[in-house]
């Protein structure tokens, strides 16, 4: 199939095996009285919440709620995503080139920030929900903490939706736009990885994960801590967790800022980060860098410090995406491979 094809699919709403409203039918039917763990501050330890009658019906009729006025962002949209995007990835884009039909997948790791004659775009009729999905994720990590919003479940989301005025209620259309991008098959966006976490409700929990003090950032318990404890011990305390576990809701808001910082380029933003379910990060895979590089510590400059040479020499690198890898995604090597 064709990438242009493939367009006029995302348009009229075809091509997602599991679109049309299965979230819509999921926030509608996965609603329970089961507690949710709930930390308010990222100091705090993680609590079960159990919701009151109350609560339970306001939800619900917030789930009904009919179809709201997307939120408008205005000048605010640049400084959000550039905040999101920053986290994981290169703050300075290079120049965007369009190269003629290149059909050659080396070619798009290595020029992961140009743009492609047959790269897939968001249709402009999508774009305001887009926005509003948007800003209500960025309201929600507002609200839950930076740290927890990694760990975040869809279920969990709808919860502060309801209940925080900042955050606001999903409507249909909002909820609809989530499940397609969750459920749309990224090698239509030229992102050839394994599809790991292939439920959209799929859940971190709290209770097997290790808080990385000072990183704001948790990792799985087991084989993802081990690793990390042995670099920490063997690398020195120049080592820095930059990124851990990180569930659909904290992989959605990010590849939706790379999508807005793409200027709404699916293929180019799936180049720099795995699309929602496609992320090893959602399995134990994390990220290290050096402590002072910032930024930097996501781009090939990680590659040149002492740090990464020495990890290189005792052994430790299994990067995910290497150099020349055919997952169609540029080269990542502070992107350490535990699964
Ligand atoms: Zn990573």
């Amino acid at each position: 199939m064709k990438r242009r094809d493939v367009l006029a699919g995302f348009a009229a709403g075809v091509g997602f095996t599991l679109g049309n409203g299965y979230l819509w039918q999921l926030a509608e039917n996965t609603y329970n009285r089961e507690p949710l763990k709930v930390q308010l501050d990222a100091d705090e330890p993680i609590e079960d919440l159990f919701l009151d009658e109350e609560i339970i019906a306001s939800f619900e009729e917030g789930i009904y709620a009919p179809k709201s006025d997307p939120v408008v962002l205005g000048e605010k949209l640049q400084s959000a995503i550039d905040a999101v995007v920053n986290e994981v990835s290169d703050p300075e884009p290079g120049t965007l080139k369009v190269l003629s039909s290149a059909d050659d997948l080396l070619d798009r790791v290595r020029y992961f920030e140009r743009e492609f004659e047959d790269d897939l775009y968001l249709p402009e009729s999508e774009r305001p929900l887009f926005h509003s999905v948007f800003e209500r994720l960025r309201q929600t990590e507002k609200t839950v903490g930076h740290g927890n919003f990694n760990l975040l479940s869809f279920d969990e989301l709808f919860l502060y939706a309801r209940n925080y005025g900042n955050v606001g209620q999903f409507s249909r259309a909002e909820l609809d736009l989530v499940d397609k991008l969750f459920f749309t098959d990224a090698r239509d966006y030229g992102f050839f990885g394994q599809k790991v976490t292939t439920e959209l409700t799929a859940k971190i929990n709290p209770n097997d994960t290790y808080k990385v003090p000072y990183s704001g950032h948790f990792l799985l318990k087991g084989g993802s801590l081990d690793h990390y404890r042995q670099l920490e011990s063997d690398i020195g305390d120049s080592l820095i967790l930059t990124s851990g576990v990180r569930g659909n809701v904290k992989q959605m808001h990010l590849f939706m800022a790379k999508c807005l910082e793409s200027n709404y380029n699916l293929s180019m933003a799936s180049r720099s980060l795995a699309p929602p379910g496609y992320s090893y990060h959602g399995i134990g895979d994390f990220d290290v860098g050096r402590t002072g590089l910032g930024y930097a510590n996501f781009t090939e400059e990680f590659a040149h410090t002492d740090e990464f040479k020495r990890m290189q020499d005792l052994g430790y690198i299994r990067i995910r995406y290497t150099e020349d890898n055919r997952f169609g995604v540029r080269f990542e090597p502070w992107h350490i491979k535990v699964v």
